[in-house]
């Protein structure tokens, strides 16, 4: 793989990174990779994260902080509405308030209540208990066919 470097006429080379705060890269205060895979420039040293590392993360930070964070302040606000790809208006529209107000939530004018940040915090966790809902379904539907047999593997 011979990849140029974005900032410099250096190379990136593939690298395992012991720590790697990327914060920066969600739009977040603090976000530290331990043991990551990257590509790193030889001459520079800036850092290019895989693209799958960075679905993986965006994906696990938005179930964290959807599970965890009761109160969301204007980042993490933002950070689970751009994970939707929603726009400010298309978020106004769903919690029944103003494109203006979304504005002032994310920038920090006025406080984000608790009832909004429940609302962001369940569009992202009720696709996944659907998803969980519909699966554990399937599986007692066709446990039942089956006649629910005891299963003891070693994988
Ligand atoms: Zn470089």
């Amino acid at each position: 793989m011979n990849i140029k470097c974005g900032e410099c006429p250096g190379h990136m080379k593939e690298t395992e990174l012991k720590e790697f705060e990327a914060g920066a890269l969600f739009g977040l205060k603090r976000v530290c990779l331990r043991h990551v895979s990257a590509l790193v420039c030889d001459r520079c040293e800036s850092v290019m994260l895989p693209g799958s590392v960075l679905e993986y993360v965006q994906e696990t930070l938005a179930t964290w902080i959807a599970q965890h964070v009761e109160d969301l302040n204007p980042a993490s606000f933002r950070f689970l509405r751009k994970h939707f790809a929603m726009t400010q208006a298309d978020v106004a529209d769903r919690l029944g308030v103003t494109r203006l107000t979304v504005n002032r939530w994310e920038s920090g004018v006025i406080p984000i209540g608790r009832a909004e940040s429940i609302a962001m915090r369940t569009f992202v966790l009720l696709p996944r208990l659907r998803r969980a809902a519909s699966v554990s379904l399937r599986r007692a539907r066709i446990a039942e066919k089956a006649g629910s047999p005891q299963i003891e593997a070693t994988p």
